[in-house]
């Protein structure tokens, strides 16, 4: 049966169900716990659409790891047109310790860029990233992917911290929009 809801204007329907991510989340936090055992981690999650993810990760790791949550805020440039999007919130030192992205979603890269942009500034000894979700057929970027949650079509999601215009984000499982 499909789950259909309305947020706002829009209705969407059910595409991974709660019971999916968790199990997913609950191998991709395996995978972390062998791979990253022995290294000095700092997991880093990209707000907003990331703290669930996050939360749900971080939960189930038995490594000895910090967390630690950045925001990208776009403000409008002065001399160029355009907007320019900054990380705001650092407040941790991440040099030459391993760092783990924890992306919502990688749609065209553009966000990731600018996140690894930032990471190497900060001198980061080593970047890996988690997404929960990722768009291949959107993708324009060239960084590798070191955690996906889920591989999904080029549409437009909701839910698992997933907005639309501000709402839908405590949503357990992944709505796409169907009008
Ligand atoms: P990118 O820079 O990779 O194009 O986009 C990444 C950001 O765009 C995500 O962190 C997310 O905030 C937003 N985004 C991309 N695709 C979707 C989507 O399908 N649904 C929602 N709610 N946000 C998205």
């Amino acid at each position: 049966m499909m789950k259909e809801i309305r947020i706002l204007d829009k209705n969407f329907r059910e595409m991974i169900t709660e019971r999916e991510i968790m199990k997913r989340v609950e191998e991709l936090a395996a995978e972390m716990n062998r791979e990253l055992k022995g290294k000095d981690v700092v997991f880093l999650g990209i707000l907003n659409g990331a703290f669930l993810f996050a939360a749900d990760i971080f939960r189930k790791l038995e490594i000895p790891a910090r967390i630690s949550f950045v925001k990208l805020a776009s403000y409008e440039g002065t001399k160029s047109s355009g907007s320019i999007k900054e990380l705001i919130g650092w407040n941790e030192d991440i040099s030459n310790k391993t760092v783990v992205v924890i992306e919502d979603i990688v749609d065209t890269g553009h966000t990731l860029d600018r996140i690894m942009a930032e990471l190497t500034m900060r001198k980061a000894a080593e970047i890996r990233i988690a997404t929960a979700f990722y768009k291949p057929d959107a993708y324009k970027g060239k960084v590798k992917l070191d955690y996906v949650g889920f591989e999904i079509p080029n549409e437009f999601v909701v839910g698992y911290g997933l907005d639309y215009d501000g709402f839908g984000r405590n949503l357990p499982s992944i709505y796409t929009l169907i009008s």
